[in-house]
């Protein structure tokens, strides 16, 4: 089987401009991977890093890290799936802003029937990057519940998941955001506490909120801006989760801040590590699809836009105008 297909390519990478739609042509799966059909596909942050070039890829390349839809045939060895499934996924490499698409089969699981194909889109990668940080990326001892936590960013994709996954571990989330709008939708969403960090001093409020102790983990995805201020928020022997620069690359840190700081540790994770096996992927979704299953995570679509759009959805991402997920449709 081959067909002609669309699909956002970018050959030099720049501003959201520097995607464009073209045609390609998509063939069978080779062995390890798929063919999948797309119903839809998940914007994500670090498809601006990829195409800003702060992430660097070999040009010409595609975009997206997520999506969902029809298998159309599955390569040599592939026998978690079948052509007919409905399924969806997280992966790399980038390119899942298409129609379809053969990819490694690894980091695609079967999708619940009870998940229509644009909360797939919309969940997969933010999903399953709240599951590896809220339930794998702990200080020492764990999380109990009435713990206190900061997550930076709470009413953007990963973070409105986070806000309700820690809500349903009974955790206690602090949640900035960048409006007083964005503020209350967090909290509507089960953040405990939130800060408007562009109008409040936030380490001050955790203080306050925590009665001076501060937070077990601080997650922290904006860096340079929050960076400073993310690292006076926590308790001793508290933990740093860095995981994003959505403001630019946080400063380099002197080994010795770690031990001023209150014994703090610090972690840089990414989820492509914690989604290295098809083994972990399937635990990692099995564990999202269950909350989501439950309705304790909803998923929020709050923009969805042509394929053939896919410059308007970054340039709204970069501007700070999105709440929740994103998806294109094809
Ligand atoms: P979001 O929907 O959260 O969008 C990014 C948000 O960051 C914005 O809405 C904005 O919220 C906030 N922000 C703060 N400063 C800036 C700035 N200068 N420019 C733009 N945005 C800013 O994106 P995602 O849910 O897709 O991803 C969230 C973060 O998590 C990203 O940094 C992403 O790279 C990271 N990530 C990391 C993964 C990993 O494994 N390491 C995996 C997945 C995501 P506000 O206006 O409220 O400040």
């Amino acid at each position: 089987m081959s067909s002609r297909e669309r699909a956002i390519k970018v050959q030099v990478p720049g501003d959201a401009d520097a995607m464009q739609l073209v045609e390609v042509e998509v063939g069978d799966p080779g062995p390890g991977e798929v063919r999948i059909r797309h119903q839809a596909c998940g914007i994500n942050y670090i498809d601006v890093y990829h195409r800003s070039g702060a992430y660097p890829l070999p040009a010409p390349f595609g975009i997206g890290g997520e999506g969902a839809g029809l298998i159309e045939a599955v390569g040599e060895g592939v026998t978690h799936l079948a052509a007919g499934d409905r399924a969806a996924y997280a992966s790399q490499p980038p390119g899942s802003y298409c129609t379809a698409r053969v990819m490694p089969a690894r980091n695609v699981v079967r999708l619940p029937d009870a998940i229509d194909f644009e909360t797939g889109a919309a969940m997969m990668l933010k999903g399953l990057t709240a599951q590896y940080l809220l339930r794998r990326t702990l200080p020492q001892g764990g999380l109990q519940a009435g713990d206190f936590v900061l997550f930076h960013a709470a009413a953007g994709g990963v973070g409105l998941i986070a806000c309700q996954w820690a809500r349903a571990l009974g955790l206690q989330l602090i949640g900035t955001a960048g409006s007083d709008e964005k503020c209350a939708l967090a909290a509507e969403l089960g953040a405990a506490f939130t800060i408007n960090y562009r109008t409040e001093n936030f380490v001050a409020r955790v203080k306050e909120i925590t009665g001076g102790r501060g937070v077990k983990v601080v997650y922290d995805s904006v860096g340079k801006d929050t960076w400073d201020g993310s690292l006076d928020c926590l308790q001793p022997f508290g933990l740093m989760a860095s995981f994003g620069a959505a403001s630019g690359p946080p400063a380099p840190v002197a080994v010795g801040t770690l031990a001023a700081k209150g014994s703090i540790y610090l972690t840089r994770p990414t989820l492509f590590t914690h989604i290295a096996t098809h083994e972990n992927t399937q635990a990692m979704a099995d564990e999202l699809f269950e909350v989501v299953g439950s309705g304790q995570v909803k998923i929020r679509i709050d923009q969805r836009y042509p394929l053939a759009d896919a410059a308007r959805a970054h340039r709204d991402l970069e501007a700070r105008k999105t709440t929740g997920s994103s998806v294109l449709l094809p």
